[in-house]
């Protein structure tokens, strides 16, 4: 009898189609694998649905494969605020988040004696991250040339170290390549995996107007709070002063998701008895700035065209009532946060 170990993988695993194939085409061959999910604060999460991650378990349950999940936290707002290798078109630093997830990946791999680290990546799919020199640096740079198994595009890549070694039949591998998705689609009918989610674009900071404010934010303060950075996803954005902001909800669930954020010392602000944004001020609370966030609330209000309006305020524990006129156009396009015409349309450029 012999006492072989049997081989072991950490896979990248984001839940969709190519991360999914590449972990059973591993499976297959009698490999255990366990996927590694990677949160973040910027939606690659399992519970966003703008995210390139989706959900993992479904997958995991099916096909028998554990998923460790792991939240990248300030290393990756470190990463998102300073990539070596610079942002894609928008905030998006690929580059540099594929190193951070693979050197995650590559502890991980060390502490459990895995052998080897399977990506869903396909030679050619994607405009940076996925062309083969890219890929070659991204994998010196996180410390991991050689134990980097990508099947589905295997046999276009020198044999990795797995292959070499032969724990790896780099016959049962694929030679996948390019933007089209068929022979993916053709694999997931081989193995049975029916409900896989289309391919996203990527995570919120592949957005532009995402990603405009959050260079904005990072202007005036490099240290943002988690509060702030959550706060960018929601509502209408207004930059008062360097140290002041005011945001008013567009409907229901921003109003909720504003109310829910907001901290001790923000100013938060609403219209009793008629259809109003909850606004909050955060920062510099001079009175000259709460007069402004009740004149947007009220702009922004059912209330509008009255000449002026009870606006409700409260903070820390105090509420009171100020009378104001709502906003005017120019009031608002003065410290709207938007992006410029010229800017949206160098993004459309191709
Ligand atoms: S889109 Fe780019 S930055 Fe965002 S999670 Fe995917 S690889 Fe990372």
């Amino acid at each position: 009898m012999t006492n072989m170990k049997k081989p072991k993988a950490i896979a990248l695993f984001s839940g969709g189609l190519d991360s999914t194939l590449a972990i059973l085409t591993v499976l297959r061959q009698g490999i255990d694998v366990t996927a590694i999910t990677f949160l973040t604060h910027f939606g690659c999460d399992i519970s966003d649905k703008s995210s390139c991650s989706k959900d993992p378990f479904s997958a995991a349950e099916k096909f028998g494969f554990e998923v460790k999940l792991c939240h990248l936290a300030d290393k990756f707002i470190e990463v998102v605020k300073n990539p070596m290798h610079g942002h894609g078109r928008n905030m998006n630093p690929c580059i540099d988040c594929r190193i951070l997830m693979l050197k995650e990946a590559k502890e991980l791999m060390d502490v459990t004696g895995a052998d080897f680290i399977i990506t869903g990546e396909v030679i050619g799919q994607r405009p940076m991250s996925q062309m083969r020199n890219t890929l070659a640096m991204i994998d010196k740079k996180a410390g991991v040339s050689g134990i980097v198994l990508r099947p589905l595009s295997a046999k276009l890549f020198e044999p990795t170290i797995p292959e070499i070694n032969g724990i790896v039949d780099r016959d049962k591998l694929h030679a996948f390549h390019g933007r089209s998705r068929k022979q993916q689609m053709a694999l997931a009918k081989e193995f049975g995996l029916t409900d896989y989610p289309m391919p996203a674009g990527g995570c919120l900071l592949t957005e532009p107007n995402y990603s405009f404010r959050l260079r904005e934010l990072l202007n005036h303060n490099p240290n943002p709070s988690l509060k702030d950075l959550h706060l960018l996803r929601t509502g209408r954005h207004f930059r008062v002063s360097a140290s002041c902001k005011i945001i008013a909800g567009r409907d229901e669930k921003d109003n909720d998701k504003i109310e829910s954020l907001a901290g001790e010392g923000d100013y938060i602000l609403s219209i009793k008895n008629v259809g109003s944004p909850v606004t909050v001020l955060t920062g510099d609370g001079s009175q000259d700035f709460i007069n402004l966030a009740a004149a947007i609330c009220a702009r922004y209000s059912d209330a509008k065209y009255l000449p002026s309006v009870d606006v409700s305020v409260y903070s820390k524990g105090e509420r009171f009532v100020l009378k104001v006129n709502p906003a005017t156009e120019e009031v608002i396009e003065r410290y709207t946060i938007r992006m410029p015409e010229s800017k949206k349309k160098e993004l459309l450029k191709v």
